[in-house]
């Protein structure tokens, strides 16, 4: 897979990419993320990329040429699968489109900022928008990261432990199972005793049960419609 991110600031995201299992991916050669400076496609003198909106209103909107540009000079090297701009009123991200993108070849990401970006780029230029919360922050830059993190992490051969990712939470519908490590007992905070049994099918029984019980208490949303003793099995 591979990943240009388009931004204004790509100091923001250098080192969320140079560091664990992200640099660990692209060293490996499973994943490329290649983050370009929006100003660069910039043929204005001092290299600005926003302006006043027209009508007026607080908030400046980024312009659409250096963006145009940008996925211009990209599309020009290699074909892509999605264009996408990271936006608060996008499809929200969850683990099922996290697992049905890892599958894409060659994406875009644009991050915005300020009141976001001339909306003839979400007409013309995008072809996916993705929302990571019903929140606003002030960059698509974390936005963007958390998009290719989650990404990422499912290329197979990124986990050490390949099945690691499929245990994770909303993998099966449930939130994950508590996880304990040593010391066994630490001061006199012992834990539960199935993890010590070495008895293989009592654990991923214990486990499951475990996981069901807190997707109840924590969300429930997550087990309408369906039958809580049937997911994950
Ligand atoms: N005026 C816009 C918000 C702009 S926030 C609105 O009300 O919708 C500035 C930029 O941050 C956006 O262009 C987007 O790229 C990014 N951003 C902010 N919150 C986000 C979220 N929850 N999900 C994805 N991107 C977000």
């Amino acid at each position: 897979m591979r990943i240009d991110i388009l931004t204004a600031l790509p100091s923001l995201l250098d080192s969320y990419f140079n560091d664990s299992i992200l640099e660990r991916a692209q060293k490996k050669g499973l994943a490329e993320v290649h983050v370009h400076d929006l100003r660069t496609f910039s043929k204005d003198k001092h290299k600005r990329l926003d302006d006043y909106a027209f009508g007026g209103g607080a908030g400046m909107v980024m312009t659409i040429e250096p963006i145009h540009r940008a996925i211009e000079h990209l599309k020009k090297e290699r074909s892509y699968d999605e264009v996408i701009y990271m936006s608060p009123d996008g499809e929200l991200l969850d683990q099922p489109m996290a697992n049905r993108m890892s599958s894409l070849k060659n994406i875009i990401i644009l991050c915005g900022h300020y009141k976001g970006v001339d909306e003839r780029v979400r007409e013309h230029l995008i072809t996916r928008e993705i929302s990571i919360g019903d929140y606003v922050l002030s960059g698509g830059e974390l936005p963007a990261a958390v998009l290719s993190d989650a990404l990422i992490r499912l290329l197979p051969g990124v986990l050490n432990d390949e099945t690691s990712a499929l245990s994770d939470s909303f993998q099966d519908g449930l939130v994950a199972p508590p996880a304990y490590t040593r010391p066994a007992d630490y001061n006199g905070w012992p834990i539960p005793d199935v993890l010590m049994s070495g008895h293989e099918a009592k654990i991923h029984a214990w486990r499951h049960e475990q996981s069901v019980q807190r997707t109840r208490q924590r969300r429930p949303d997550l087990l309408r419609g369906s039958d809580p003793d049937e997911a994950g099995k």
